[in-house]
């Protein structure tokens, strides 16, 4: 249920009904928009009656019951406002959502050693990334393939975050590493496998990095938003949601197939900034350029491109890995696309 308040709604009227809330027995959310302030109350409101809510006070404009199971990812739950993520990084902050430029992820799957993630770092970063991802944690099908140099490689990425200025993202799989890697990391990834990991999920809930998390290789849309919910459920209102491409029957050509129509799905549910990734939605570097134009042009807030300095010899996803090159390539072909739907970021001048 939501309660929203009038424009110009006083301070402490807005505390005295919160107070109301928790006298209650609800937790009263204060979601401060753009122009109204509006009070979330998730819990046992089923009993409450919108009409006696809105007698505590004549700043109150409406209260609406919130439909959807998930009530903190809701659209509803914002009273139509979409939110934004800003992510502290080396070279300022950046915001991640629908009202600002279309934020690039780029980087190798895995962080495999110091020269290849530094210089995959100032490449991605000339070619216009706000951020480097890479694996030190890897979620591999077989026990015997390259599982990712763990702590090690959270060091390399510090000293590429510290090369660069980029933000840096990578994924937890264990809570336990939770700390060193929020020590690194700028946003923290839930891989698709462990987007139902409902412990994993209230770990990173409970603490302060963003969140990106990726859909699950088959999960629908409204368990993706539910996972989601776990994590803004447990205090952290910063997640991203990441479509990476979902199992269907045809996996001949394609990895996955990617799920552009998210994009206008999530739009009409949930305030939350989407991600698009390409390069495991398709597990083909060919047809990442289309795809990531296509994520451009149908609204995306943000994309995810794998960049290997020598993808034949990556140790993971060297196949849609693009070489620095060819991303370089790929970014000034999105920027026109990205010009044109006015979600492009201004070239940086370079100082004279
Ligand atoms: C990755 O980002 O390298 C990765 C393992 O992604 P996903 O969880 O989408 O498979
Ligand atoms: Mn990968």
């Amino acid at each position: 249920m939501i309660v929203v308040m009038k424009v110009g709604s006083p301070a402490d009227e807005i505390e005295r009904i919160s107070q109301e809330f928790v006298n209650w027995g609800l937790s009263p959310e204060k979601i401060v928009g753009k122009h109204k302030v509006v009070i979330g109350l998730v819990g046992e409101t089923a009993s409450l009656d919108p009409l006696q809510i809105q007698e505590i006070s004549p700043w109150i404009e409406t209260v609406l019951r919130v439909e959807q199971p998930f009530k903190r990812a809701s659209l509803e739950y914002r009273h139509g406002e979409y939110s934004e993520v800003i992510i502290n990084t080396p070279n300022g902050p950046v915001s991640v959502g629908k009202n600002h430029p279309v934020a690039v992820v780029a980087g190798p799957c895995s962080v495999e050693n110091e020269a290849m993630i530094v210089e995959t770092a100032k490449r991605v970063k000339a070619a216009g990334a706000k951020f480097l991802r890479g694996g030190a944690y890897k979620p591999r099908t077989s026990p015997y393939a390259f599982q990712g140099h763990g702590e090690s490689a959270l060091e390399l990425l510090a000293a590429a975050r510290e090369a660069s200025g980029l933000g840096i993202i990578t994924e937890v799989m264990d809570a336990a590493d939770l700390d060193k890697i929020g020590e690194v990391a700028d946003v923290i990834q839930v891989g698709a496998r462990n987007m139902q990991n409902f412990s994993l999920l209230k770990k990173v809930g409970a603490q302060d990095k963003p969140v990106l998390l990726k859909r699950g290789m088959s999960a629908t849309i409204d368990e993706w938003l539910m996972a989601a919910e776990y994590v803004l459920a447990a205090g952290n209102p910063n997640v991203i949601l990441c479509e990476r491409g979902i199992r269907t029957f045809d996996g001949k050509y394609t990895r996955n197939t990617l799920d552009l129509s998210v994009l206008p799905v999530l739009r009409s549910l949930t305030h939350l900034p989407i991600m698009i990734d390409p390069s495991h939605g398709t597990g083909k570097s060919d047809y990442v350029p289309s795809m990531a134009a296509a994520a451009i042009a149908a609204g995306t807030d943000s994309l995810m491109i794998e960049v290997h300095p020598n993808p034949a010899k990556a140790l993971s996803d060297g196949p849609q890995s693009l070489t620095p090159d060819k991303f370089d390539r790929v970014m000034q072909d999105l920027s026109i696309i990205g010009k044109t739907v006015n979600r492009w970021p201004q070239a940086e001048v370079a100082l004279a």
